[in-house]
């Protein structure tokens, strides 16, 4: 059997986490280190949801600074990857009959991406990509989407995904730092059950009694879907790498499905 690279689900946080270092930020870094040199990055980002699936294709991706109010030195961060151009027309290859888009000129590394990226591979030497959320499409299109880039874990590619599980940022409480609220620990434990035991049932999430407040809009909640869609087509569960709460109503929770 070929060697699979592992692949992992990050719940990103505030985007300030680029330039911090704390527990998370850490165990971004350990994970970077724990593997071999992937060949690419791809990562689905809860900030590319559009209403069409395309994959980042030009040869330098730029670095797109999504976001408002935040200090100059967020502003200022640049993360110099490279694109691979290859990798994006192997994509378009590998899930077919699933249509994916090249995206030559539009989009680049959001901070989903990069947040984490900085921290993982600091350095900038391995190629990005990103795949976009159609956000058009159920649950169900992106679980199935994540089972069919399963090939590419075996080119040597690593598939990330970038959001938060739980991702409330309406009601979040700046006197909770480090904490969630009663119904963010109720989802996040149930999703966590599902993931580590058996991710091809998570696409029951959106009947969780919680799950409107848990994922208002299912940006960050979706790259999750691809995540449990590899596990799914591995039959391996997924293991915690870290979790905790942020706000009241953002959970830090990341997943790793190992190499293997
Ligand atoms: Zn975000």
């Amino acid at each position: 059997m070929s060697q699979l690279m592992p692949a992992a689900f990050f719940g990103h946080g505030n985007p300030m986490n680029a330039l911090e270092h704390n527990r998370y930020t850490d165990a971004w870094s350990a994970f970077g280190a724990s593997m071999p040199k992937p060949k690419a990055v791809l990562v689905v980002s809860a900030h590319w949801y559009v209403n069409i699936t395309a994959v980042t294709a030009m040869k330098v991706p730029r670095t797109i600074h999504d976001f408002y109010g935040f200090p100059q030195q967020l502003f200022d961060v640049e993360y110099p990857a490279q694109g691979d151009p290859k990798t994006a027309q192997r994509i378009l290859d590998v899930v077919k009959p699933t249509y994916v888009g090249l995206d030559e000129d539009s989009w680049g590394l959001d901070h989903g991406t990069w947040s984490v990226l900085v921290h993982m591979f600091p350095k900038a030497d391995v190629p990005v990509l990103q795949l976009s959320i159609n956000s058009e499409l159920p649950f169900d299109y992106h679980f199935d989407l994540g089972t069919r880039l399963h090939a590419l874990r075996e080119e040597g590619v690593l598939i990330l995904g970038s959001g938060n599980v739980v991702h409330n940022l309406r009601l979040i409480d700046w006197n909770l730092p480090g904490k969630g609220t009663d119904w963010a620990h109720r989802f996040d434990d149930d999703m966590r059950a599902i993931m580590t035991s058996d991710p091809s049932q998570l696409g029951s999430s959106n009947a969780h009694a919680d799950y409107r407040l848990a994922a208002p809009t299912p940006d960050h909640f979706l790259p999750l879907a691809y995540i449990a869609g590899l596990s799914a087509q591995a039959d391996v569960p997924t293991r915690t790498l870290i979790d905790g709460y942020e706000m009241g109503t953002l959970s830090m929770t990341s997943y790793e499905l190992p190499a293997a």
